[in-house]
């Protein structure tokens, strides 16, 4: 592979970036870049919904670059023709060294593994799995949680803690409150908890969600919704929370009395510095705590209901 990456970037409205990122996917044969949209952002209100994303795709030869920029060019006008509402611009050819190469994408978006046998994987790459990999293909898109960031890493850490040791034969059921991208719900359902309910107070993450589980199959393993947790009433074995600190406290009366007897509590979302104000904010609910788990500058927290 040569040293050096061609890089064309195109700017478009968000609500055409899906069909663009696509051509460019098949068209350069590897992932696309998607600028403006930061998958790493971490809070609700951090999620950047912008009106023009930029994306950009890698080639690493000049031969047939000019051919490439062409085409991109009749595929932007023709969809241009067939929607008179987007305005496109040009696309920008530049050359980009390999450093900022890796830097940008590879780094971001290569297969991860995570815990003893997950592998998240980009939808647009191919899984080099092991034989007793759970592999799940993951799109960002517009939602938070890629695998990437410490918080999610956490939870799926614990996630996996609480399948091993579940006795022989128990069903778990799961809550994934604050699914974003769904990444919980679905590894829940590969370590085998069922049923799987995933909810989001952002209607753009619950849609999220739904593709990615359709990428994996799994449209019928999960129930997804924007139920707010107050109006819920099914209790679950389990229940992951990855959302922040204040909103965790604030929210704890109603997740404890979502969670079975016996029922397991993953907290997570949480900066270190603010560990104790969220174990202060569940000091007065009827669980216990069982461990604290740390990565950076962030920790989840694990804990178990007594009987009701
Ligand atoms: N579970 C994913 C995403 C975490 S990001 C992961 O672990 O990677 C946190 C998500 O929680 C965001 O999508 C946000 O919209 C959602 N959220 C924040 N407060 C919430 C609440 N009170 N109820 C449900 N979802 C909430």
């Amino acid at each position: 592979m040569s040293d050096k990456w061609l890089e064309i970037a195109c700017d478009i409205p968000a609500d055409y970036s899906e069909i663009l990122a696509a051509y460019l996917t098949e068209l350069s044969g590897s992932g696309v870049c998607m600028e403006n949209i930061d998958v790493d952002a971490f809070s609700h209100s951090e999620i950047v919904h912008s009106a023009i994303v930029s994306i950009k795709a890698y080639f690493n030869s000049e031969v047939g670059i000019n051919e490439h920029l062409a085409a991109i060019n009749n595929f932007l006008i023709q969809l241009s023709e067939e929607h008179p509402d987007l305005i496109i611009s040009k696309p920008v050819l530049s050359e980009v060294r390999s450093e900022d190469w890796s830097n940008s994408w590879k780094v971001n978006f290569k297969p991860l593994r995570v815990g003893k046998k997950l592998l998240i994987v980009p939808s647009w790459e191919e899984a080099n799995q092991q034989p007793d990999d759970i592999v799940l293909h993951l799109d960002p898109g517009m939602a938070f949680g890629t695998g990437g960031h410490e918080t999610t890493r956490l939870c799926l850490e614990l996630l996996e803690k609480i399948m091993d040791e579940l006795p022989t034969g128990k069903n778990a059921s799961v809550l994934d409150l604050g699914t974003g991208s769904g990444i919980l719900a679905m590894a829940a359902v590969k370590l085998g908890a069922k049923p799987v309910h995933a909810v989001d107070i952002d209607p753009l993450a619950i849609e999220v969600a739904k593709e990615n589980l359709a990428i994996n199959l799994m449209a019928n393993d999960v129930e997804c919704s924007t139920t707010p947790l107050e109006s819920m009433t099914t209790d679950f074995d389990i229940i992951l929370a990855n959302i922040l600190a204040e909103e965790l406290v604030r929210l704890a009366p109603q997740i404890i009395n979502r969670l079975a007897s016996d029922g397991k509590l993953v907290l997570s979302g949480i900066l270190a510095e603010k560990e104790e104000f969220v174990r202060n904010g569940f000091a007065l609910q009827p669980v216990e705590f069982i461990e604290t788990r740390s990565d950076g500058e962030w920790v989840a927290l694990l804990f178990s209901k007594g009987d009701k």
